[in-house]
């Protein structure tokens, strides 16, 4: 293993790609973009990084930005929580440790929304600490360098390949670490297969040899995900929109969304259900449904586009450009939220 060290670590010097997050080794800066690219493409999250330093440019103006612009900014990137736990986290740093980022692997731990990965990413990069940061990637690379089969989805797997790549950490581990993650995501890719042909470690890589890349690595197969149909309501009245706020525990909580009901509704269907609330419905319009595929479970969404006389409800009314402008939706409601844009402009 320790001979993948040099020519990989050649290999990046040569051909990293320029991303916003590699033009310091500032923890903030590795913080915020771990955290942005877990679950989303490096593309994509480049415009978000770019727009959330911009307005948060260090951890102070993190722990002092008002909630529902913190979600605002991180609109379009799911997982809401994530961003909520920066928050926590840049107000833990502000209170312990003076406003600068925790140096060693232990320390960073202790932050809320902060795993073994994105702190041994941190340690390393930023304070060159000899740690491990393990990500899908890592583990694909190795396992096939070693034409390993082992189960990655096993903790005690995890726990090995710690201890191996420990031991082999170099004088400069930020950069040993990268050059692992950036080799899997770039070459030693994992739907397709790897591009061994340019590959800097292919003289070593058992699994090149012996032809097993693509049955490499194994893990546990994942759960069917469970489908559940809602039935949403855009509820207009005049220039106001309905909206509420989810429960503070559970999938996207304490996020606003449009009302809802478990079930899925016809027109008449909804029609009666809206009388029981006590609407008084002015016009009703179902619009195209939309689906929303979640970690473990898929929404599939009957929407529907209501006209109500003023009413006394549990929902907050607000206007229709405030929720636009200011409010952050979960991505579940994209659908429904661009239906309610086109529905302004036929106005
Ligand atoms: S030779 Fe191929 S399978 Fe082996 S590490 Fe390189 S890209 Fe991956």
């Amino acid at each position: 293993m320790r001979r993948i060290v040099e020519p990989l670590c050649n290999w990046y010097g040569r051909n990293k790609r320029d991303l916003p997050w590699r033009k310091d080794t500032e923890p903030y800066h590795i913080w915020v973009s771990e955290i942005m690219l877990q679950q989303t493409r490096v593309e994509a999250v480049k415009v978000y990084y770019e727009r959330f330093t911009k307005e948060l440019p260090n951890i102070e103006a993190l722990a002092h930005i008002e909630e529902e612009r913190l979600l605002k900014l991180w609109e379009g990137l799911g997982y809401y929580s994530r961003a909520r736990n920066l928050k926590k986290a840049a107000i833990q740093i502000m209170d312990k440790y003076h406003g600068k980022m925790p140096n060693t692997y232990e320390e960073i731990m202790k932050l809320p929304g902060i795993g073994e990965y994105t702190a041994g990413a941190i340690a390393s990069i930023a304070f060159g600490e000899k740690t491990p940061a393990i990500d899908g990637n890592v583990f694909r690379v190795i396992m096939r360098l070693q034409n390993s089969k082992r189960n990655i989805s096993k903790l005690s797997t995890k726990k090995e390949l710690f201890q191996e790549l420990t031991e082999i950490m170099p004088e400069n581990p930020g950069i040993f670490n990268q050059a692992l993650m950036e080799l899997g995501a770039t070459v030693c890719i994992p739907n397709g297969l790897p591009r061994c042909e340019i590959c800097p470690l292919k003289e070593l890589c058992e699994s090149f040899k012996t032809g097993t890349m693509l049955e490499l690595p194994i893990k546990d197969s994942k759960k069917e995900k469970v489908e559940e149909e809602y039935t949403v309501f855009i509820l207009l009245n005049y220039n106001k929109v309905a909206i509420h706020k989810r429960p503070g525990r559970g999938l996207l909580a304490s996020m606003y969304e449009f009302p809802n009901v478990k079930q899925k509704f016809n027109l008449k269907e909804a029609l009666e259900y809206l009388k029981k609330q006590e609407y008084s419905i002015l016009r009703i319009l179902e619009v195209e449904s939309s689906k929303h595929i979640f970690t473990h479970k898929i929404w599939q969404m009957t929407n529907y586009i209501v006209y109500v006389e003023e009413i006394e409800d549990e929902n907050e009314w607000i206007c229709i450009t405030t929720l636009l402008d200011n409010y952050a939706l979960p991505s579940a409601f994209k659908k429904q939220l661009e239906v309610l844009k086109e529905e302004m402009k036929n106005r």
